[in-house]
């Protein structure tokens, strides 16, 4: 089972969490008032059915909780607890996360192409790979938080964007550019 909702990091031992100047892991593992860690969210992610190639594969889901804005909020706690915020502005952020993003590209250096699932890493590796894609969205929200951009508002006006972009009718099953597409 993939270890990417909080409810699968939680428990397991994997290589030791590197806290460091900027780390991001303890946002989630040291904030007990926050009803979203733990796996305290009670419902377990609904399972919908993809439709892939004529075969039926169930398709992943997330937890509905913390939202964005909980991780926002968490983590600028975090920060604002350590005196951090002399250290956090936008330009250091970037940095640290595309830091973040080399961490996880390291997880998947040399070994060729690698299916969906993951099959055949182990849970350590999962568990690794699911801290440093945290450590990527954790910066990502706390860049956009400083760069005063409302994420979630953002994303949609983007997604809305990309459908004009790329008409489902047009584009489908291609993987073109949309300069690459005639009118
Ligand atoms: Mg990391």
């Amino acid at each position: 089972m993939m270890a990417t909702n909080g409810k699968d990091a939680c428990g397991l031992k994997g290589d030791e969490p590197s806290v460091s100047l900027n780390g991001g892991n303890e946002a989630f593992a040291n904030k007990s008032h926050s009803p979203v860690v733990h796996g305290a969210a009670t419902e377990a992610p609904c399972r919908s059915k993809l439709q892939n190639g004529g075969t039926e594969a169930e398709r992943f889901t997330f937890s509905p909780e913390p939202t964005v804005e909980d991780i926002r909020r968490m983590q600028a706690e975090f920060t604002d607890e350590r005196d951090w915020n002399q250290f956090h502005q936008p330009r250091n952020l970037l940095l640290a996360m595309v830091g973040e993003v080399g961490e996880v590209s390291e997880l998947f250096q040399w070994r060729g192409e690698v299916a969906e699932g993951l099959p055949g890493w182990t849970e350590s590796e999962r568990e690794q790979l699911a801290q440093e894609l945290s450590d990527v969205m954790i910066y990502l929200v706390e860049l956009a938080e400083k760069c005063r951009v409302d994420l979630p508002q953002a994303v949609l006006r983007k997604m809305a964007l990309n459908r004009l972009k790329y008409p489902a009718s047009k584009v489908h099953g291609s993987a073109k550019k949309y300069t690459e597409y005639e009118d």
